[in-house]
């Protein structure tokens, strides 16, 4: 007979939910734990590999990052690589590829450089490449170029990840663990979750299940969820989706960054081999504001508009963020970027900047390619949040929303949450063990 009771259940099947069932189920002694995902497989949305950029963020190349919060990322993303180097999934789902920054034109060269001078004592492997190395390195970026050209990063680092595929393997390890009921139900849809005493209800088609401790890893159904329940309702919901342009494989080997507009994290396009499209280049992503929860999913529309819950907060951040001329810009052209007819030739300008002679022919829309990141506006201090939000209600239940760089820092994420939990259901957590085996090198 199915088990309609668990410790705890988590509801989303994607990179932050797997993660947490495999960390819960390795180093917690909670018996029994159970993860919900709606669609047929596990990763089936942002955490699929066709749907982010595949890159393994610890802080080194993104331009974005202050020192400190580069040094956070590190840990986390070292968390990552350590359990699929350990597990054995190099060439796999992690893969090593010369990885950079560029700098392009005298400003920029000026400002890598300095970056480097600066992030070089955090990140001992970085090198500092001149236009002369670069030409052999990866001779399209120095091709008919005339302006400068400076690259901060490193030929040996594994810095690329097929996020999919480790999100399975967290769930066919957390399953072997001995001892333990961890199950998992496909094709099951949290419609709703209640609390009844001091446990919670979730409603789904297979009837209804009950948990001492649930945590929502929705990906921004996440907030959906938390508003039908009353909670979060200081937090709106801005989906932006992107989307990535195909270029032949033989144009870039190496994953390249460009230098990142401060205003507008994430938005600068990058280049780099496609892991999972193999013999692709792929450029992207563009930002997209759209109003729905799941990228190819047009019945989401509704769950945005519940989600979304605009107010004169709402429409405050829109104001502020419509005033600033380069953002405002910046929306405008990623609309663009999207219409057939001209939007090959409007982003081949933007990736001009890291391959100089790349032509039209060269590139091609990557169709149902890319998905959304599920961006938080905090109403009360009217602000659009840039990283990942919690609403921690501490009545046992979480809820997560987890934009870029989500995906790297999934086991991170989810040591937050095996702290709260085991602190609420009162349980042991090795952490000793959990350093020892995650968090060597970070
Ligand atoms: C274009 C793009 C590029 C990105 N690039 C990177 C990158 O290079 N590196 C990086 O670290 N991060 C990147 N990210 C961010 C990263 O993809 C996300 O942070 C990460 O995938 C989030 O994982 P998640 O498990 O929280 O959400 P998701 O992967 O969205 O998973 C949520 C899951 O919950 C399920 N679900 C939703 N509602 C319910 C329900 N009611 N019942 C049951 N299941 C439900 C969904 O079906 C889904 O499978 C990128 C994102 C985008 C969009």
């Amino acid at each position: 007979m199915e088990q309609h009771y668990y410790n705890v259940i988590i509801v989303g099947g994607g990179i932050s939910g797997t993660a947490l069932f495999y960390e819960l189920s390795k180093y917690t002694d909670i018996e029994s734990m159970a993860l919900f995902e709606k669609y047929s497989r596990i990763a089936p949305l942002n955490s699929n590999g066709k749907n982010n950029s595949q890159t393994l963020h610890c802080g080194d190349i993104e331009t974005n990052y202050t020192i400190e919060k580069a040094e956070k990322v590190k840990k986390t993303a070292q968390m990552l690589s350590n359990y699929a180097i350990k597990n054995g999934y190099k060439d796999k789902y992690i893969f090593k590829f010369p990885k950079m920054v560029i700098g392009v034109g005298d400003e920029e060269v000026e400002f890598i450089k300095k970056r480097y001078e600066k992030f070089s004592s955090l990140y001992g492997y970085l090198k500092l490449f001149t236009k002369e190395e670069l030409s052999k390195i990866e001779p399209k970026l120095i091709e008919g170029r005339k302006e400068d050209i400076v690259a901060m990063g490193a030929l040996d680092e594994y810095c690329a990840m097929d996020f999919g595929g480790i999100a399975e393997t967290f769930v066919e390890n957390a399953q072997k663990t001995k001892d333990k009921v961890c199950d998992l139900y496909l094709s099951t849809e949290v419609y709703d979750i209640e609390k009844k005493g001091n446990k919670y209800m979730l409603n789904t088609p297979r009837g209804q299940f009950f948990a001492d401790y649930v945590v929502v890893d929705a990906g921004a159904h996440s907030l959906l969820l938390a508003h039908k329940m009353g909670y979060g309702k200081e937090y709106s919901c801005l989906p932006i989706g992107g989307s990535f342009y195909y270029a032949p494989a033989s144009i870039l080997g190496s994953k390249v960054y460009t230098v990142q507009n401060d205003k507008l994290p994430f938005a600068a396009i990058h280049g780099d081999p496609d892991i999972l499209a193999k013999g692709k280049t792929r450029f992207g992503p563009t930002a997209l504001a759209l109003p729905k929860l799941e990228r190819y999913r047009d019945t989401t529309y509704i769950d945005f508009i519940e989600a979304f819950s605009p107010d004169k907060n709402v429409l405050k951040v829109f104001y502020d963020l419509l005033s600033d001329e380069d953002i405002r810009d910046y929306i405008f052209k990623n609309m663009m970027f999207e219409v057939p007819g001209i939007r090959k030739g409007l982003f081949l300008k933007e990736a001009k900047k890291i391959v100089p002679t790349l032509t039209e022919d060269d590139i091609e829309f990557a169709d149902h390619v890319g998905g959304l990141r599920p961006q938080i506006i905090d109403k009360k201090n009217r602000k659009l949040l840039l990283g990942e939000a919690k609403i921690d209600t501490k009545e046992g239940i979480v809820f997560n929303m987890t934009p870029s760089p989500g995906a790297t820092s999934c086991l991170g994420n989810a040591l937050k949450d095996v702290e709260l939990i085991s602190t609420y259901l009162n349980c042991r957590f090795d952490r000793g063990r959990l350093e020892e085996e995650l968090m060597k090198g970070a």
